[in-house]
């Protein structure tokens, strides 16, 4: 190791940064990391250990970089996804820290394959970027909506023109004042896509600014609404819009869940309806998040997407004798090509869904990803919801989680 180097980087007088552009990647992390050893005093021995293509991730996933967190991942399953993209039983891969949360997942897997597998749709696919504009007054604004409403097709060709795989659908205009915010919704395939939907409407926004008497305030207007809890997400869908059900015998319930279908969906209504209604929440679910997380975490995902996931809906209603479930989904982002999905540990995850890279044809390995992930929030809404009728819940923690 370059001794000289280090000391220099450990007063200040190199940066962090500026290591990457003198050493090689492998090099350059294990100079920043001794230098946060001694600076800080710490041992930093597991952090040290990784076994994915640093120079890789250096290059589009992390800057700085010093070694690996590693977080536990445990698998749930088989669960039975009847999808239009999905359809077969799946491990579930689950990266978490949080004790008895694989067995819930585990054990609500069991419940819907038992019950013949859960039935899952997508309703809307679009992900979203909406930069804000500032018009003169509410005349200019109202003349920036109308000129939007009559240049679709040259905005779909500026901004398309960023893109081999987006497709812009839809440019919808929100005004405050003489604010106007344009919210642009593409299909983005098997990409996330908010790297691909920033860049496409940046080159849009050229063709709104050359042809109008508008400033442009910022690329983002938060009315996309990334990475924030928003109801626009809710009500107009944002990433996959999926919902997933299952129909589940009471007998099933009584031996699995050692409750009963009238008190699971007592529990739905009085918990994950009327609470979350009395307590202004977005999300009218159990756990959603939870599950979203592990998943999110060991697939890839963008774990700050995990916001939009936890917009979700659960309903309960007896039927059948047994008991109707569902979750609805209305901002699930998820991709199978770019960001995290492409680095090793990441990448082995989602190929034992059978859904890592692209697609064919484009856009179905995410509409799968995204379907299996929703059956697996089914499963842990069910297991959680089963556990508190059954007043399971603390016991369960007790013995697996402390
Ligand atoms: P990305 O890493 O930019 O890669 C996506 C690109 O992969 C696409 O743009 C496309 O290139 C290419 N591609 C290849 N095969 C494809 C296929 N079958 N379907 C779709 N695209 C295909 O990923 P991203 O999904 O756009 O963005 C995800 C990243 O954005 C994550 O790392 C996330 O953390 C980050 N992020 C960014 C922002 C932001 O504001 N920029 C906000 C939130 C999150 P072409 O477009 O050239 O065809």
């Amino acid at each position: 190791m370059d001794r000289v180097l280090l000391e220099k980087l450990k007063k200040g007088d190199v940066s962090f940064h500026e290591v990457g552009h003198m050493l090689d990647a492998g090099a350059a992390i294990e100079l920043r990391r001794t230098a946060v050893s001694e600076i800080t005093g710490t041992e930093l021995k597991h952090i040290s250990n990784f076994s994915f293509d640093a120079e890789d991730v250096t290059k589009h996933n992390i800057e700085n970089m010093i070694g690996a967190v590693q977080v536990p991942l445990g698998v749930a399953g088989p669960l039975q996804v009847k999808g239009e993209y999905a359809n077969g039983n799946y491990y579930i891969p689950l990266a978490t820290t949080e004790g008895a949360l694989v067995a819930s997942a585990d054990r609500g897997c069991s419940v819907i394959s038992a019950s013949g597998g859960a039935n899952v749709r997508i309703f809307g696919d679009v992900m979203t970027r909406a930069p804000v504009f500032r018009a003169k007054d509410v005349i200019g604004a109202k003349n920036l909506v109308e000129w939007v409403s009559g240049h679709f097709q040259r905005l779909k060709e500026r901004a398309e023109g960023t893109t081999r795989f987006g497709e812009l659908l839809s440019v919808e205009p929100f005004v405050a004042g003489r604010s106007v915010y344009l919210r642009f919704a593409y299909d983005t395939k098997d990409a996330m896509g908010m790297n691909m939907v920033t860049i496409a409407t940046d080159a849009a926004v050229d063709l709104v600014l050359e042809e109008n008497d508008v400033d442009l305030v910022a690329l983002s207007g938060n009315m996309c609404t990334d990475k924030k809890p928003a109801a626009i997400n809710v009500i107009m869908g944002r990433g996959k819009t999926v919902s997933a059900d299952v129909i589940i015998e009471k007998e099933i319930i009584m031996e699995k869940l050692h409750t009963t279908p009238e008190k699971m969906a007592e529990v739905n209504y009085r918990k994950n309806l009327l609470g979350s209604a009395r307590a202004g929440s977005l999300g009218f679910n159990a756990h959603a998040a939870n599950i979203a997380a592990a998943m999110f975490i060991a697939c890839g995902q963008d774990p700050a997407h995990v916001v939009e996931a936890s917009n979700a809906i659960t309903t309960m209603e007896p039927a059948d004798d047994g008991l109707y479930c569902s979750v609805t989904l209305p901002s699930l982002a998820v991709g199978t090509v770019g960001g995290g999905t492409r680095i090793g540990t990441q990448q082995e995850c989602l190929n034992m869904l059978g859904v890592a890279g692209a697609g064919n044809p484009p856009g179905t390995n995410a509409r799968k990803l995204a379907e299996i992930i929703a059956a697996a929030i089914l499963a842990g809404e069910l297991s959680l919801i089963g556990a508190l009728a059954a007043r399971h819940l603390s016991n369960a923690h007790a013995a697996l989680g402390r």
